[in-house]
């Protein structure tokens, strides 16, 4: 495919608990190379969004696609396998485990076996020191989430999904956690980014969905969305 053919493709999708509709006719595209971003209020729809994505949950109604296959009735770890990684808004590592076997079964999880990828994946998130040996209980949060997400990373994946990854860092953690993400894209990887933090998407984001009460209600560059927000993220 071209760089800007979408890889991952969600169409008019419907979710509801019980009774409520949570997502009420959603398309979104990622593409590779993109960095695309879902923001809105509390409650407005984020998190079921991404469930549909990463196939922790099923929608009601519309489809998935992954490079034109239609994924939808596929299991979150079978979308892992096919490249599609996601991060867990709570943090996921194996708390006895070192840094490194965390990174290690995060590989085996994934979708391409390169002995090379826990490596390079340990230096590009700054993990590959000594902690490296260290066991992750016990590690600040800000160092859990980046062993979180190099476990995601050694995996290969072509599409990553991610949850408010900026939740508990602090600035100078979110710079690098842009900087990581930057870099993910430059490869070629397609990312979705659901964030509270206005300032992080403004600067990070190619596209910018806005979502409220289930719904995509504005699209576009962040300059543009961000400050029709009003929100004053990009100050
Ligand atoms: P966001 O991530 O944007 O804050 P969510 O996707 O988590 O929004 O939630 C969308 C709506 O669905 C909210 O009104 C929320 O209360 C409701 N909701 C989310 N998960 C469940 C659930 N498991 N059962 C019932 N309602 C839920
Ligand atoms: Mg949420």
């Amino acid at each position: 495919p071209t760089p800007s053919a979408p890889l991952l493709t969600a169409r008019r999708l419907h979710a509801r608990y019980g009774g409520f509709t949570a997502l009420d006719g959603v398309d979104l595209d990622l593409s590779p190379g993109r960095i695309t971003a879902v923001v809105g209020p509390n409650g407005a729809g984020k998190s079921t969004l991404f469930h549909c994505l990463a196939g922790t949950l099923r929608p009601a109604r519309g489809t998935v696609r992954l490079g034109g296959r239609d994924i939808t009735a596929l299991p979150a770890h079978a979308r892992t396998r096919l490249g599609i990684a996601r991060t867990f808004q709570q943090l996921a590592v194996f708390p006895s485990l070192t840094v490194a076997e965390n990174v290690r079964v995060g590989a085996e999880q994934g979708r391409v076996t390169d002995r090379g990828a826990v490596e390079r994946t340990l230096r590009l998130l700054g993990l590959d020191g000594p902690v490296r040996a260290l066991p992750a209980a016990g590690l600040p949060t800000g160092t859990l989430r980046r062993v979180e997400l190099a476990r995601v990373l050694a995996g290969g994946p072509r599409v990553l999904l991610l949850d408010e990854p900026a939740a508990g860092l602090d600035t100078a953690e979110v710079a690098a956690l842009a900087r990581v993400l930057k870099a993910l894209a430059a490869d070629g990887t397609a990312l979705l980014v659901v964030e509270h933090d206005l300032d992080l998407v403004a600067g990070l984001a190619d596209v910018v969905h806005v979502m409220n009460a289930g719904r995509i209600v504005a699209s576009g560059p962040p300059g543009r969305v961000l400050d029709a927000l009003g929100t004053g993220a990009g100050r």
